[in-house]
C-alpha cells in the first residue's frame, strides 16, 4: 500500500501488484460515468488496469483488450468483484486492425454502446540507438503509435462518428528531452501527441473529445520496473524531481478520468503531463543510464 499521506497531501490508495485496490475514497461523484462503457487497450495490467478499475467504480461497464486473453480473464474477475460493473476480456493485437474491429463488434453486441477508448498499450524497454534492432525501433511504433491509430479509427468508424465520445491516450514524456535509451517509444508518443491534436481538430464536430495523459514515472508498473524505477528510488533520484517521489497508478487513473468525464468537457487536443514535475528538473545522464544498461542486460544474460 502507497504511504497514504505526504508534506499535507492526500494521495489515492494504491497496490502496488496488479490486484484491485482494498480500500478505496471518491474524489469524483461515484455516478460520474454511470452506465457508460469504455474499452480499455492494454487493460489487463498496470496503468490500465487501475484505470479499468477507477472508471467501474464510477459505475462504468469496461472492456479490456490485449493479447493475453488468461491475463484478460482472471483481471475482469477481480474487477467485477470489487466494483459490480461489468468487464469483458477480448482478445486483440493493436497492431491487427481486424482484432480490433472484431472486438469492438462483440462490445456493441454485448454492452450497446462505447463512450470511452482509452489507448493505453505499449511496449517499452530501454536500449540504446546503436544497439537498438531495425525490427525492435519498428515493433515499438506499430504497438504504441500504429495501434493507437488503429483502435482510434475503429471505434470512431463503428461507434463515434454518430454517437460522440471520448477518447484518452496514454502517452509519456520521453520526447520533451530526447531521453537517453528511449529513441524508440519517445518517438512513438510524440507521434502520438501529434496524433491527439490532429483527431481533436478533425473529430471535434462529430462530438468526440480526444486527450492525452502524460505519465512520468509510475510505481508498481512493469514500465517502472523495466526502465529501471525501483533502483532509481532505491538511489535517491526521485529527490530531484520537484514532487520527490514517483506517483501511483490511482493518481493516473484520476488524471484520465477527469479527461474520459464531463468533468473536462470543454476540453480536447490537450495533453496533461502527470508526473510530479520530473521532466522538468530530472537527470538524463546517458553515462549513468549505460552503467544501468550494461549490467540489466549482463543480468538477462
Ligand atoms: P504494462 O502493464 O506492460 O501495460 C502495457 C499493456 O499493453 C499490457 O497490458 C499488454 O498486455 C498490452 N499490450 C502490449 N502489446 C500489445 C499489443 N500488441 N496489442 C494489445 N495490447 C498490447 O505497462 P504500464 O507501465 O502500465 O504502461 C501503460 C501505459 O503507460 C503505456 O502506454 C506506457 O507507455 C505508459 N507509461 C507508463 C509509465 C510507467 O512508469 N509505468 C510511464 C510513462 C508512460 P498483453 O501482454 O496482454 O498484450
Amino acid at each position: 500500500m502507497a504511504e497514504p499521506e505526504r508534506k499535507g497531501e492526500l494521495l489515492p490508495e494504491d497496490v502496488g501488484t496488479d490486484d484491485c485496490l482494498t480500500s478505496y475514497t471518491h474524489v469524483y461523484s461515484p455516478d460520474l460515468l454511470k452506465d457508460q462503457v469504455a474499452f480499455i487497450t492494454g487493460g489487463g495490467s498496470g496503468i490500465g488496469l487501475r484505470i479499468a478499475e477507477i472508471f467501474m467504480r464510477h459505475g462504468c461497464d469496461t472492456v479490456i483488450a490485449s493479447r493475453n486473453l488468461d491475463k484478460l480473464k482472471e483481471a475482469a474477475k477481480k474487477l467485477s468483484a470489487v466494483s459490480g460493473r461489468r468487464c469483458l476480456p477480448l482478445r486483440i493485437d493493436v497492431r491487427q486492425p481486424e482484432s480490433i474491429v472484431a472486438a469492438v463488434d462483440e462490445t456493441l453486441r454485448e454492452l450497446g454502446r462505447i463512450d470511452i477508448l482509452i489507448n493505453n498499450a505499449a511496449g517499452n524497454f530501454l536500449c540504446p540507438a546503436a544497439s537498438l534492432s531495425f525490427n525492435a525501433f519498428k515493433t515499438v511504433m506499430e504497438i504504441d503509435t500504429m495501434g493507437t491509430f488503429n483502435a482510434s479509427k475503429v471505434v470512431y468508424e463503428k461507434w463515434f462518428q454518430n454517437h460522440g465520445g471520448n477518447i484518452v491516450n496514454i502517452s509519456a514524456t520521453l520526447g520533451y528531452r530526447g531521453h537517453a535509451f528511449q529513441v524508440h517509444a519517445g518517438s512513438a508518443k510524440a507521434a502520438n501527441d501529434a496524433m491527439t491534436r490532429h483527431l481533436a481538430v478533425e473529430w471535434g464536430p462529430s462530438g468526440v473529445r480526444v486527450n492525452t495523459v502524460a505519465p512520468g514515472p509510475i510505481s508498481g508498473t512493469e514500465g517502472f520496473r523495466r526502465l529501471g524505477g525501483p533502483t532509481g528510488e532505491a538511489a535517491g533520484v526521485f529527490q530531484s524531481i520537484p514532487l520527490q517521489r514517483a506517483g501511483n497508478k490511482t493518481e493516473l487513473a484520476h488524471c484520465a478520468l477527469f479527461l474520459a468525464s464531463r468533468a473536462s468537457s470543454y476540453v480536447t487536443g490537450a495533453i496533461l503531463v502527470a508526473d510530479g514535475g520530473s521532466w522538468l528538473t530530472s537527470a538524463n545522464d546517458v553515462s549513468m543510464l549505460l552503467g544501468y544498461w550494461s549490467s540489466e542486460k549482463k543480468r538477462d544474460k
